[in-house]
């Protein structure tokens, strides 16, 4: 059989593999890119962390997560872990469960995935982009710029959006929807939030550990415990990346609270404060909450109180220690947008999966058109799960199940 992959992604390499582990297929993979797996050499901060040993359905969202579980059952997290050491990639798994390739470097993911394919039969087609998939007279067809290729099954892997440097483009909705295929909103997740950049400008480079919570009025929407980067337009950092979906879901204003003293009751810190003060009395409030906080942080937090820095611990009121304690324990930065598509590192929404079988994920309307990865409405929280997502659906959809 005549099998087409389009997107040399996560999903679409091990699609591809997959789908050439029977001999009896001709695999040809499409990347509009000049090189494969652009995307996935960017990341994890350039460390790609490519799964989780936590992974459960309820890391995972869109209209119907439940639609990932036949995926995941038939390739999990133990299974990838498996296939890549086939390929030669020595992983290890961080305290948190992340798990990373042991040399620190993504490029180690795209290059056992890119030796592999080499030393397959899959017919490599890179800097060549599909603009246009149709099917006729029992065949598919996709048109390049070149030429027109042939085949008899089609595997759509060409991801979402975000990051659209990498590669993030619009492509593979299009190709889908020509098929009659329908999408949900599409929104940023994992992305940084833009905040009121009073305070956040001077913080800039900032890390601080922080409880994090995410308001619309007095709801809580999401909350999460880890770490914040401050930047100048506003707060980045791994916990901001948990909370982000629930805050580009919405067009309510929100508030992120930051509990930047999260081991400790507001009781003890407010008699920390005090002894402070008891105990140096004449140091100026520039150095208060040094040896505390951050010193970038703690002047930050002073002068959001309404404090001078030359004044001195002496003349702090009951009322002022009260004051910097609560600004500690709820550091509030009203939301004020997100740094979008371009910097976000998933597509939140895509094309509606109850369109596909979850069994095979092919396509209910077009049999022998298959999807995988990010394209489809799935999308997973921070540390791994996206990847974990497009390893277990390119693994199925390579398997061609289904069509006859
Ligand atoms: C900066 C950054 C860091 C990230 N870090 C992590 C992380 O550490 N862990 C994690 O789990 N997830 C991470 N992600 C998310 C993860 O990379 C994606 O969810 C995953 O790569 C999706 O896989 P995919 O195969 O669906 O799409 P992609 O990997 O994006 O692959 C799609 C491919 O299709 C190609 N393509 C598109 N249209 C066409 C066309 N018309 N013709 C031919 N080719 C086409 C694209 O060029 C691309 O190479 C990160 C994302 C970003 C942007």
């Amino acid at each position: 059989m005549r099998i087409l992959v389009i997107g040399g992604g996560a999903s679409g390499m091990i699609a591809a593999l997959t789908a050439a582990e029977n001999p009896e297929n001709q695999v040809t993979l499409l990347e509009r890119q000049a090189r494969l797996g652009r995307k996935l050499a960017a990341t994890g901060n350039g460390r790609c962390n490519l799964t989780n040993l936590n992974t459960n359905l309820s890391c995972f969202h869109g209209e119907n997560p439940t639609f990932l579980q036949p995926a995941l059952n038939a390739f999990g997290v133990s299974d990838t872990l498996a296939y890549f050491e086939q390929l030669g990639l020595l992983t290890v798994a961080e305290p948190s469960g992340r798990v990373y390739p042991f040399s620190d470097q993504a490029t180690s993911v795209v290059d056992v995935l890119r030796l592999a394919i080499e030393q397959s039969n899959i017919r490599l087609e890179a800097g060549c982009e599909v603009t246009e998939l149709y099917y006729h007279d029992d065949a598919f067809f996709a048109q390049t710029e070149e030429r027109r290729y042939a085949a008899d099954r089609v595997i759509v892997a060409c991801g979402g959006m975000a990051g659209a440097k990498l590669g993030g483009t619009r492509s593979g909705y299009q190709m889908l929807k020509g098929f009659g295929h329908t999408c949900t909103k599409l929104y940023p997740a994992l992305v940084q939030l833009k905040t009121d950049p009073t305070w956040v400008k001077s913080l800039k480079g900032v890390r601080a550990e922080a409880d994090v919570k995410l308001f619309s009025g007095t709801e809580v929407l999401a909350e999460t415990r880890g770490e914040v980067q401050f930047t100048e337009y506003g707060v980045s950092g791994p916990a901001i990346f948990e909370i982000s979906r629930a805050a580009t879901s919405t067009s309510d204003p929100l508030t992120v609270v930051l509990d930047l003293i999260p081991m400790m009751e507001q009781s003890a810190l407010t008699a920390l404060l005090e002894h402070k003060c008891h105990a140096f009395p004449n140091i100026t409030l520039e150095n208060f909450l040094t040896g505390i906080l951050q010193n970038r942080l703690g002047r930050t937090l002073l002068r959001a109180c309404g404090l001078k820095l030359e004044a001195t611990c002496n003349s702090l009121k009951k009322r002022d220690l009260q004051k910097i304690a609560d600004t500690m324990k709820a550091f509030s930065l009203p939301i004020t947008g997100n740094m979008g598509m371009e910097q976000a590192q998933v597509t939140a929404g895509g094309i509606r999966t109850d369109e596909f079988d979850p069994n095979t994920l092919e396509s209910k309307l077009q049999p022998g058109l298959y999807a995988c990865g990010e394209v489809l409405d799935i999308d997973g929280d921070c540390g791994g799960l996206n990847l974990q997502w497009a390893w277990s659906s390119g693994r199925l959809a390579g398997q061609l199940k289904g069509a006859n």
